[in-house]
């Protein structure tokens, strides 16, 4: 049932699902723990016909544009190949090719989400794996057409 190499949504809160390589099973995507209190239960995404499909970068539930990203491995969990999607803010960024400001916008809609500050150590942690999407991205950014899936 759970081939790392096809994507995975949780039936529960049909929201996507990452591998975890260690655990070696689906989990919940960090640092979004908001949808992760319930184990997650994988089916193949494309078996789902209501998956929730968020902004992959500040979670927002829209997603206005796709960028190719090369698959890369960031703290033990696959980043799989595929497109990112990014709501229309993140995509303004990505358009600007301003990774350093969709990082901190990002880090700021989180922060206040959580009403909580991020620590260094997180800011570091997720500003490399900003940087880790920004090395593997291998097309233009596209702007979804309306009524487009993902
Ligand atoms: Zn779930
Ligand atoms: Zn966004």
């Amino acid at each position: 049932m759970s081939s790392p190499s096809i994507p995975h949504a949780c039936m529960v809160c049909k929201r996507l699902l990452e591998w975890n390589i260690n655990r070696k099973k689906w989990q919940h995507q960090r640092p979004f723990p908001e949808y992760g209190d319930h184990e997650a239960i994988p089916a193949p995404a494309m078996e789902m016909d209501d998956v929730i499909y968020r902004c992959d970068f500040c979670s927002a539930d829209e997603i206005r544009y796709v960028v190719h990203v090369q698959e890369f491995i960031f703290s033990r969990v696959i980043c799989r190949e595929g497109d990112w999607g990014a709501c229309g803010l993140c995509g303004t960024f990505l358009i600007a090719d301003n990774w350093r400001g969709l990082f901190l916008q990002a880090k700021k809609i989180d922060e206040e989400r959580k009403n909580h500050r991020w620590s260094e150590a997180s800011s570091t942690r997720m500003w490399s794996m900003y940087d880790g999407i920004r090395t593997n991205v291998d097309g233009p950014i596209r702007q979804l057409a309306p009524g487009e899936a993902p």
